[in-house]
């Protein structure tokens, strides 16, 4: 048996599905010519998982996936989107697209292209990549013979992404199609061919006419690769990033003063996206990674004595954040707070670890964190990329310690997400106070008292050191025990 043979055997076995046998004996009943084309035949050869299919005739889409659906029964959910020729059947876990086949042409201001009825190689013409374009006939005297006018699968094999047509027309027509060669580059592990690189060079001004949603959803799915360091990588190379995220550009270069130079921080950055990206898949967490230094321009110092400074670079990288996830339509409210939480908390496990490990500053930091602990501690994990090998081991070694310690300090104090026990209301109440600042030092007495083990976490040790508090202000309670 030759290799195109055993691709043969194992492309009729992918095919196997029931969905294509119902779709080829519609297509078949139609007389449509049919194929199954685009992500998910890419998937096959790539032994991807993928769950949406897109399904191309050449003829009514629409037509077909009103039969299909009518076959499939009630189990089936039929859409038709009548503007865009195009319609979706929803059958138990998949979603399969329709789509008459279709010639594009663009204006130079919009993505949306005029649209026209056409061959199937008309329709891979428009397609991104040739990757993208690979199409498998499913009607039953052609069953699974595949239609590859651009090599895609040369390319596969190659690990290429690659335009089918000229890449300035490509990218220009569809400046979307830019970030979706550095997502799949980085999804699939896969360089960018040079000419198809070159033009997104030339043609990255376009992103300009992308919205901002679209942008974000490609970013996100850079974020959440395998390895995302290769596709920031890629999207710097190729002059995007500078026009997406400034500020991540601008943690690039070293500067160097009476001999001595900082950490590169941009390349720092993608150490620590990468290290994280093997303990987390949480997408808020990887871009609390992306941005955990992004305070450091603002705030580098020189200093004779010490070196390099970054003094305060959490906070003030923490106030970058509202304007980022503004600009670029990120979630606010839970997952900006949550972000900028991160960023903010990112140097205390390691402040910890360095000095002795109190039970105070371990509560302190429970008190601050929240639920948001774990994820903290990955983040700070993360965050030691020294190529020194003695001091990573030294700096492991106490990370264990304030592990175990917040563990211990956790389960004993419950301090994680503590309210205290006593609050401003009861505090006015029992003194007779108008809302004043006096409340708020007490309150703060009560919550410091606590945190530094003073007094456990409960109502009535709070209460009687209120009381004592109170009395060293010359306050008594108003109310008879
Ligand atoms: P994934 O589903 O993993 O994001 P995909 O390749 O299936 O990858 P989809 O957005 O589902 O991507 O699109 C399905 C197919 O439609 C693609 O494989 C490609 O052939 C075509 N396609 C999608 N978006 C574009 C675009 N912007 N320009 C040209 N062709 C596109
Ligand atoms: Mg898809």
């Amino acid at each position: 048996m030759n290799e195109m043979e055993i691709e043969q055997s194992e492309l009729l076995e992918k095919l196997n599905h029931p969905v294509f046998r119902f779709v080829s004996q519609v297509a078949d009943e139609l007389n449509l010519e049919t194929f199954v084309i685009g992500g998910y035949v890419r998937d096959i050869f790539l032994n991807r998982p993928s769950k949406d299919i897109d399904i191309v005739c050449v003829g009514s889409g629409i037509d077909l996936a009103n039969a299909v659906a009518d076959k499939f029964g009630s189990k089936a959910r039929l859409s038709v989107f009548k503007t865009y020729g195009t319609a979706q059947v929803k059958y138990r876990n998949l979603e399969i697209e329709f789509v008459g086949a279709r010639k594009e042409s663009y204006r130079p201001e919009s993505r949306n292209p005029e649209v026209a009825s056409g061959s199937l190689q008309d329709d891979q013409n428009r397609r991104d990549f040739t990757i993208n374009t690979l199409a498998l006939c499913l009607n039953s005297n052609r069953f699974g013979e595949l239609a590859d006018p651009f090599n895609g699968l040369q390319d596969l094999n190659d690990l290429c992404i690659r335009t089918p047509l000229d890449p300035d027309i490509t990218f220009s027509d569809d400046p979307l199609r830019m970030l979706r060669a550095v997502r799949f580059a980085s999804q699939l592990g896969f360089f960018i061919d040079p000419d198809t690189f070159d033009a997104i060079k030339r043609n990255k001004q376009r992103i300009e006419i992308l919205s901002k949603e679209r942008i974000t959803e490609e970013l996100n799915k850079i974020v959440l690769s395998p390895c995302p360091s290769f596709g920031f990588d890629l999207l710097d190379k190729t002059e995007l990033l500078e026009l997406i995220l400034p500020e991540l550009c601008a943690l690039k270069g070293i500067e160097t003063k009476e001999g001595i130079g900082h950490k590169e921080i941009f390349s720092h950055t993608l150490k620590v996206l990468d290290n994280l990206a093997k303990n987390s898949d949480n997408l808020w967490l990887r871009w609390a990674a992306l941005f955990h230094d992004i305070g450091k321009p603002a705030v580098k110092r020189f200093d004779p004595k010490l070196g390099w400074t970054f003094h305060n670079h959490n906070y003030i990288g923490m106030k970058m954040l509202p304007a980022i996830f503004r600009r670029l339509k990120f979630p606010l409210n839970d997952k900006l707070n949550y972000v900028e939480k991160l960023v903010s908390l990112h140097m205390r496990p390691i402040v910890l670890s360095d000095d002795e490990v109190t039970d105070s500053a371990i509560r302190r930091l429970l008190f601050e964190a929240g639920d948001d602990i774990d994820d903290l501690m990955l983040l700070c994990e993360a965050d030691i990329t020294s190529k020194n090998p003695e001091k990573v081991k030294r700096f492991l070694r106490n990370f264990r310690l304030v592990r175990d310690k917040l563990k211990e300090i956790d389960e004993k104090d419950r301090i994680r997400n503590f309210q205290p026990p006593i609050d401003g209301n009861e505090i006015m109440r029992l003194f007779d106070l108008p809302a004043n600042r006096t409340v708020g030092v007490l309150k703060t007495a009560i919550k410091d008292a606590i945190l530094d083990g003073i007094i456990p976490n409960e109502y009535t040790a709070a209460y009687h050191y209120l009381i004592q508090k109170a009395a060293e202000l010359g306050l008594h309670t108003v109310i008879n025990e």
